[in-house]
């Protein structure tokens, strides 16, 4: 994943005595690689000294369900025993047919069809072509446009970053990437918000850079806005402002635009429901996700795709033209269905949906009144404390002080034992200035008191 924890890595001193330390691994820091895990186990895993890290984060917001879960491996055992592998364009499988069902039917079938992959990447791939080929094959094939949004993450392959508003990610890159994209500001009220606006308003201008965006490339080569529903790693946990949804979707809508939702992180149960769109009533032509839907116990990812948009390539090629050796891999989809079974009939969204704004209150009293903490904000169980050189100015820290990547860096995560995610940017490209939190789905309240104790002392010994 594109986290700043590669970024973070990159500054780790070197662990060993001085000596350049052994792995052919090409870890983040070629120098240095991190800590070792040996066992995972429910929240906790073991470093190879010993040490138990509480995961706060499962990762990069994956393993909702915690390490270990009992039903899942014995799904992914039993698919084993079934079929552990088919060409999906030759054979298809129970266990792929089944994932699907499940994916459509929790759109109550707008979203018709499931295209499944490896990864949140892949599925963003996967959007991109596809709706460029949806176009070429409704006659509009002067659509090549895309218009994302400054400060997102969507992948660190080409196509994905290409739409990909990350700064520093896309530096070195940038001659390999597609010149049909073009950004607008994300809705980040605690720096795009102007002095006295009220959010309202604040929509509303967000809608108008939007549509002006669409004036000055033309509307009608506009392929697709491509946007988070809620806004993950680089501005670090920020949930979409009231109507915002609604906004960027009725411009789409205005001019025969598709509107691209990546739920990579913000989906399958993050925000307290299935679908992060479904909290704003808002449906997309094409929805990306992964993390949660697999968990973790196998690399998974997919594109749900809108009804409308199926009938188009039903009623024209009735193909997609692009296709991976492992997509819809049988143990992966078992895994993820059990992975979903677990969530739903142990009510874990339910969880999140209480115990959420628990773990938001708690942090925004520990940590709220803290000098260098300018807000606390996040929705379900997708936190993110932003930290700042100086609060009434919102002046960020230098790029030499990102105290978020430092404490993923030095060593903080083995002497207080939890596992903090670091993400924000600012404008720069710089990385680091969100401490975000993605616990698992089935915490306890006992949990949350741990996390918010165990955050504020690393955050408070860093700062
Ligand atoms: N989109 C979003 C919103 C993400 O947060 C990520 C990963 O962090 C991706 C896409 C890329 O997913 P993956 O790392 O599974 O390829």
């Amino acid at each position: 994943t594109g986290t700043t924890a590669q970024a973070a890595a990159a500054t780790r001193p070197p662990t060993t005595n001085g000596s350049t330390p052994t792995t052919s691994v090409l870890h983040a820091n070629l120098n240095s690689p991190p800590p070792k895990i040996v066992s995972a186990s429910g929240n906790y895993l073991t470093t190879s000294t010993g040490t138990q890290i509480f995961d706060a984060t499962g990762g990069a917001a994956v393993s909702c369900l915690g390490h270990a879960h009992p039903r899942v491996k014995q799904a992914i055992v039993d698919q084993l025993d079934t079929v552990e592998y088919t060409y999906s364009p030759f054979f298809t499988t129970d266990a792929s047919e089944r994932l699907a069902e499940r994916l459509t039917k929790s759109t109550n079938g707008e979203m018709s069809k499931v295209f499944i992959v490896s990864s949140g990447t892949e599925a963003i791939e996967a959007a991109l072509k596809l709706a460029r080929q949806y176009f070429v094959e409704k006659g509009e094939p002067e659509r090549t446009r895309f218009i994302a949004r400054e400060q997102s993450y969507h992948g660190n392959t080409l196509g994905s970053l290409s739409v990909g508003g990350h700064k520093a990610r896309r530096k070195v890159y940038e001659p390999l990437l597609s010149e049909n994209v073009s950004f607008v500001s994300p809705p980040y009220p605690y720096r795009g918000m102007k002095e006295g606006e009220s959010e309202e308003e604040y929509v509303q201008r967000l809608g108008q850079e939007l549509e002006g965006e669409f004036q000055r490339v033309g509307p009608r080569n506009v392929c697709a806005f491509v946007a988070e529903t809620m806004s993950g790693l680089t501005l670090g946990a920020v949930p979409p402002p009231k109507n915002y949804l609604q906004t960027i979707k009725h411009i789409c809508d205005k001019h025969g635009a598709l509107l691209i939702l990546d739920e990579v992180m913000s989906g399958m149960g993050r925000t307290g429901t299935l679908h992060a769109w479904s909290q704003d009533s808002v449906t997309p032509h094409l929805q990306t996700v992964a993390k949660g839907l697999g968990a973790g116990y196998q690399p998974i990812g997919a594109l749900l795709v809108h009804r409308h948009v199926v009938d188009v390539l039903s009623h024209g090629t009735g193909s997609f033209v692009h296709s991976q050796t492992y997509q819809g891999h049988p143990v992966a989809c078992a895994a993820a269905c059990a992975v979903q079974k677990v969530v739903e009939e142990e009510g874990l969204m339910q969880n999140v949906r209480e115990l959420g704004p628990v773990l938001g209150k708690a942090l925004q009293k520990r940590l709220g009144g803290h000098a260098n903490v300018g807000e606390v904000r996040g929705r379900g169980f997708m936190w993110g404390i932003e930290l700042v050189q100086d609060k009434p100015s919102k002046t960020p820290f230098p790029a030499s002080k990102k105290l978020a990547a430092t404490i993923h860096a030095t060593g903080l995560r083995e002497e207080f034992g939890i596992s903090l995610l670091p993400g924000g940017g600012v404008a720069d490209g710089t990385n680091g200035d969100v401490v975000m939190l993605a616990p698992a789905y089935n915490i306890t309240r006992e949990d949350v008191e741990l996390i918010v104790e165990r955050t504020a002392k690393v955050v408070e010994r860093a700062l």
